[in-house]
């Protein structure tokens, strides 16, 4: 789960790290009122989930409240690439002296957080990577281990920054940037630019927070911060009925028990030269609410022209699917043609049964590829 830039911050402060004040605004009118008790000038930054929204003029310096209100009513609205500006972050503006780069993420190669620290911040990060990569300094943390302050001094010496006050600023922001994304279970922390004040100052002026959605059972307070209505309304819609669901853009829907097979299915839909709709896991079970729940969101992409169902029984048997799909048909009105692949335990009965009720939309495939050929000569 991706946090906005503001919730980010929320974290980096509960975790210690200096963050400028700020308020959040949905109207001019907030906006005005947000400088106003803010005082001084401001920074009206869109609140979006993607980067880059200051070259896309989502990010504007006002020096009061009145210039704060012109800036929100061009911001808000703004399609920022295909994300639409429907709330604000009013900051108190930093002066900068310099613009430093610094996030935490996962190298699931090496499977270790992977600390990057560059004086080049400011810039997209992949830039600094591709023209000047010896800029960029690089360390993994043993997560057995924890992290050790000395890492920190790697780090910052590394990159070479030389002034004192600013080498302990950040060493202490490194080790509060580690506590943050253990505590918070992040994938990733990010703040770019990590900027230095004309005073010396050293503090996180944005904020990119990425955290884990499998341990959000852990964080009731970050789970609630989701704002659905950013998200993909089927995406949102398979949320609210538990089933795993990703949005692709092909014709063919897809769907498996397990995630593996799911994979599996969409790769093999590709194979047999179309394009799949969606990804879509029905997890362990097959009983008759999973399959109604995962069939009403696969068919309410109007780009589904059939659906292939991909069964291997395992512990959930195929017989029990097998119902399970028939009795989901007939509590719900699907015209869509079904293609369905039942292997594994008990396949035969399954198979069986379906045969037996035979629906006209209902095709059942022995193979996978068999089956994929098939969905994908009904969606065509
Ligand atoms: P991004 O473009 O989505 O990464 O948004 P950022 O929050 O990083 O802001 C983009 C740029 O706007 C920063 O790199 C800064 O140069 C500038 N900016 C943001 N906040 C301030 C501020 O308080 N004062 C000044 N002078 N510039 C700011
Ligand atoms: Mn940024």
């Amino acid at each position: 789960m991706d946090l906005y830039e503001y919730q980010g911050k929320e974290l980096f402060r509960r975790a210690g790290i200096p963050v400028g004040e700020g308020r959040l605004a949905t109207t001019p009118g907030e906006a005005r009122q947000a400088a106003e008790v803010l005082g001084g000038p401001v920074v009206v930054k869109a609140q979006v989930l993607t980067g880059g929204r200051g070259k896309a003029g989502g990010v504007k310096l006002a020096g009061g409240p009145h210039e704060a209100e012109e800036h929100a009513k061009n911001i808000i609205g703004l399609d920022i690439k295909g994300h639409v500006v429907k709330r604000l972050w009013i900051e108190q503006a930093s002066d900068i002296a310099k613009e430093y780069y610094l996030s935490l993420t996962f190298d699931r190669g090496v499977k270790k957080p992977l600390f990057m620290f560059t004086t080049q911040g400011g810039v997209e990060i992949e830039e600094v990577a591709a023209t000047s990569p010896e800029a960029l300094v690089r360390l993994h943390v043993d997560p057995l281990e924890g992290f050790h302050p000395w890492q920190a001094r790697r780090l910052v010496y590394g990159a070479g920054v030389t002034d004192p006050s600013e080498q302990k600023q950040i060493a202490k922001i490194v080790g509060q940037l580690y506590d943050a994304f253990v505590r918070f279970d992040a994938m990733l922390c990010e703040i770019n630019p990590l900027i230095v004040t004309p005073e010396g100052v050293v503090k996180a002026l944005d904020s990119k927070f990425t955290v884990d959605d499998n341990a959000l059972y852990r964080h009731p307070e970050i789970a609630a911060m989701r704002d659905d209505d950013a998200a993909d309304p089927l995406e949102a819609l398979a949320r609210a009925k538990h089933v795993t669901y990703v949005k692709l853009d092909g014709e063919v829907g897809v769907l498996g028990n397990g995630a593996g097979l799911t994979m599996s299915t969409v790769d093999v839909v590709t194979f047999a030269g179309g394009r799949p709709a969606n990804f879509c896991d029905l997890g362990g079970g097959g009983d008759a609410q999973g399959v109604v729940d995962a069939l009403s969101v696969i068919t309410r992409d109007p780009q589904v022209k059939a659906i292939f169902f991909n069964i291997f029984g395992g512990i959930t048997r195929c017989d029990e699917v097998a119902r399970g799909i028939l009795q989901a048909l007939g509590e719900m009105s699907l015209e869509l043609p079904i293609v369905v692949r039942l292997d594994g335990t008990n396949a035969a009965e399954g198979r069986q049964i379906l045969a037996d009720a035979a629906p006209p939309n209902l095709h059942v495939a022995p193979t996978m590829l068999e089956a994929a050929a098939r969905a994908v000569e009904l969606a065509a």
